[in-house]
C-alpha cells in the first residue's frame, strides 16, 4: 500500500471558513498526520493548524468568520511529522498549502522543505516588487515537478495553480454562491456545490470576491498521476473527465481476461482495490467475499514513520472472515503492492484461516521506481517488484502465484495514454533531467 500524499481545499466567499473546514472533513483520505486552516482577518493572515485528523487537529472555536481561506490534509513526503512542517505554511502576509513535490527545490538553496522554498520564493519576489500573481508565476517557470497550490493573500485573494504536468488533481466549484478549489471534485458535490471543472495542467486561476480570472501560463502535455485513479482519489471522484470508479471496475475486468487464476472466490484487499475486485469477479463469474474487514477505528498503517509501528498497526488493521476463505482457492485482488509487508501478512492470514490457495492479481503494473512527483515510496532497492520477476514476488509474499496489469492494459482501463506512469517505468515526465540517484538521496525514507 501507498502513502498518500496532501489534500487542498480553499473558498472565497460568505462561509468560507466553515466550508474549508468541512471540505478538509471530507479529503481525509488524502492525508491523516496533520490539518490547518488560514483566513484573513482585519488585512492579515491567521493560521490554526495541529497533528492528527482534521477533528483533532483544528479546535472550531479558534476559526473566525472570513470570506477567504485555504487549508490542508498531510501526509508528508519530504520533512517529518511536525506542527512547524503542518501546512498552511505561512505568515500575516500570506499562506500556502500545497498537494504534491517539487521535485528540484533542493536544487535552490538550503530549505528544511519544499513547503518553505515555495513561501520563501514567493516572499522575496513580492519584495522586490512584483505582484503575487506575477511572483507565483516566476515560481511557476524554476519549479519542477508536482504541485496543486494555493496561495492566500491578506487582501482576501486566493490563487490557485496546477502544474504544468498536473501530477495531482485540483477542481474548481461553486457553493451557495462561494468560489472553492478542491484536490477533488466529489468533495464539492457532496458539500451541495456545483462542480465549474478541473483547474487544467499549467493554469493560474486568481479567486476574489467578485469571481475569478483564469491564465493558462504552461501549455503542455498533462500527465496526471496514474495512481489518483488506482488508488488515491475517491470512488466517486471525476479526475480530468474520467470517472474513478469506471476506472476502477475496469481495471478489474481487464486483471480478470488477462490474468485469470482459477478459484472459488475473489477477495478485495479494503478499501480502494473493491471496485478492482467487484470487476474481477463480475468478468470471471467468480463470487466476490468481503472475507478481509477493515477495522474501522484503526489510522491507515503508513501514517506510521517507522517499519515496527507500520507493523505494528498492521496486526490491527484487518480482521478475517474464516469462514469466507477455509478450504477455498481464493483470488486475493490489490490495487498495488509497495514494499510487500501487508501483502505478506495479509497471505499468512489466509492460509492461517484455511484457504488452499492463494493467488494475488494486481490492479496496477508492478511499482519499480520511486516516484519524486508526491508520492512517498522507499526508494528503489525497498521496493517488491524491482526485480521483475513474479515467480521471486509470489515466493516472498508467499502466495501461489501473482500477476499484474501491464502498462497497457493499465491505459486501456483508465482510457487514458497521457498519464504519469514513471515508477512502473522509470520514464519521468518532468521538465529537467536529473541524475536519479540524487533524487533517490534526497526524496527517499
Ligand atoms: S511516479 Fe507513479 S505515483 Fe508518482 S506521480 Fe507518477 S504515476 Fe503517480
Amino acid at each position: 500500500m501507498i502513502r498518500e500524499h496532501c489534500g487542498v481545499f480553499g473558498a472565497v466567499g460568505e462561509g468560507s471558513v466553515k466550508l474549508t473546514y468541512e471540505g478538509l472533513k471530507l479529503l481525509q483520505h488524502r492525508g491523516q498526520e496533520s490539518a490547518g486552516i488560514s483566513w484573513t482577518k482585519d488585512g492579515r493572515v491567521k493560521l490554526v493548524k495541529g497533528l492528527g485528523l482534521v477533528g483533532e487537529a483544528i479546535d472550531p472555536e479558534r476559526l473566525e468568520e472570513s470570506e477567504a481561506s485555504i487549508g490542508h490534509v498531510r501526509y508528508s513526503t519530504t520533512g517529518s511529522t511536525t506542527l512547524e512542517e503542518a501546512q498552511p505554511l505561512g505568515n500575516d502576509r500570506i499562506s500556502v498549502s500545497f498537494n504534491g513535490t517539487i521535485t528540484n527545490y533542493f536544487m535552490h538553496g538550503d530549505y528544511p522543505t519544499d513547503t518553505e522554498f515555495i513561501l520563501t520564493f514567493l516572499e522575496r519576489e513580492m519584495k522586490g516588487g512584483k505582484p503575487l500573481k506575477e511572483s507565483l508565476k516566476g515560481f511557476m517557470d524554476v519549479a519542477d515537478g508536482a504541485y496543486s497550490l494555493l496561495v492566500l493573500a491578506r487582501d482576501g485573494t486566493v490563487l490557485a495553480v496546477r502544474d504544468p504536468r498536473g501530477f495531482r488533481p485540483l477542481v474548481l466549484g461553486k457553493i451557495n454562491g462561494a468560489w472553492v478549489v478542491s484536490s477533488e471534485d466529489s468533495v464539492i458535490r457532496q458539500l451541495g456545490g456545483q462542480v465549474i471543472g478541473s483547474v487544467h495542467p499549467g493554469e493560474l486561476v486568481v479567486i476574489q470576491r467578485g469571481g475569478i480570472k483564469r491564465e493558462q501560463v504552461f501549455h503542455m502535455l498533462g500527465t496526471t498521476c496514474a495512481f489518483e485513479y488506482i488508488y488515491f482519489a475517491r470512488s466517486d471522484s471525476v479526475i480530468d473527465g474520467v470517472s474513478v470508479y469506471s476506472a476502477r471496475i475496469k481495471l478489474g475486468e481487464i486483471l480478470a481476461e488477462r490474468h485469470p487464476a482459477r478459484a472459488d472466490v475473489v477477495v478485495p484487499v479494503p478499501e480502494s482495490s473493491r471496485p478492482i475486485a467487484l470487476g474481477f469477479s463480475r468478468r470471471s463469474g467468480i463470487p466476490l467475499e468481503e472475507a478481509l474487514v477493515r477495522t474501522v477505528y484503526s489510522k491507515r498503517s503508513f501514517i506510521m514513520p517507522s517499519n515496527e509501528k507500520r507493523n505494528e498497526v498492521l496486526k490491527e488493521k484487518f480482521g478475517l472472515v474464516d469462514v469466507a476463505v477455509r478450504d477455498k482457492r481464493v483470488v486475493l485482488v490489490d490495487d498495488s503492492i509497495v514494499r510487500g509487508n501487508t501483502m505478506n501478512r495479509i497471505v499468512s492470514s489466509l492460509r492461517g484461516a484455511g484457504a488452499r490457495e492463494i493467488h494475488v492479481r494486481i490492479g496496477s503494473p508492478m511499482i519499480r521506481y520511486p516516484c519524486y512527483m508526491g508520492i512517498d515510496f522507499p526508494k528503489r532497492s525497498d521496493l517488491l517488484a524491482r526485480s521483475g520477476d513474479l515467480r521471486r514476488i509470489a515466493e516472498e509474499i508467499g502466495a501461489d502465484s501473482v500477476e499484474y496489469l501491464t502498462v497497457e492494459e493499465m491505459e486501456l482501463a483508465i482510457g487514458k495514454r497521457t498519464i504519469c506512469e514513471a515508477c512502473f517505468t522509470g520514464d519521468y515526465p518532468l521538465r529537467g533531467k536529473y541524475d536519479l540517484s540524487s533524487l533517490e538521496r534526497v526524496f527517499s525514507r
